[in-house]
């Protein structure tokens, strides 16, 4: 059998592009409902509101984990469930709280760092 380098149905799937397409559509919709569950479940558990401040998730100031030691791993090498599943593994031993956006600052670190020392040295 000679090979036909203009023959590409070799070792190709042969399932339909379109198909294969939403079957990993589906597949990430699962992933990301599943991510879901487990942060709401956190965040109730929680108590579903800002640690610092009382405030409820909003449209514009939504509430976010934030962990009370350094976390060791890296978000942005993680896909949304295995960072909730990290969440839920922090949650159990104690590591997290929620804060809303507002005290935790945007980027959850530097600039909420320094606008809580700004409120302090205001407030006195
Ligand atoms: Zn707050």
């Amino acid at each position: 059998m000679s090979f036909d380098p203009t023959d590409f149905s070799f070792g190709a799937n042969t399932a339909p592009k379109r198909d294969r397409k939403a079957e990993w559509q589906k597949r990430k919709h699962k992933v990301y409902l599943q991510a879901c569950e487990i942060r709401d479940r956190l965040r109730k558990e929680l108590g579903n509101e800002c640690n610092e401040c009382g405030a409820k998730d909003s449209d514009e100031n939504h509430l976010c984990f934030n962990h009370l030691e350094p976390r060791d791993w890296e978000p942005n090498k993680k896909n949304l469930l295995q960072r909730m599943k990290l969440y839920e593994r922090d949650y159990k031993a104690r590591k997290i709280n929620l804060l809303c956006n507002e005290c935790n600052g945007f980027d959850g670190g530097w600039y909420g760092l320094q606008r809580k020392l700004k409120k302090k040295l205001s407030s006195g």
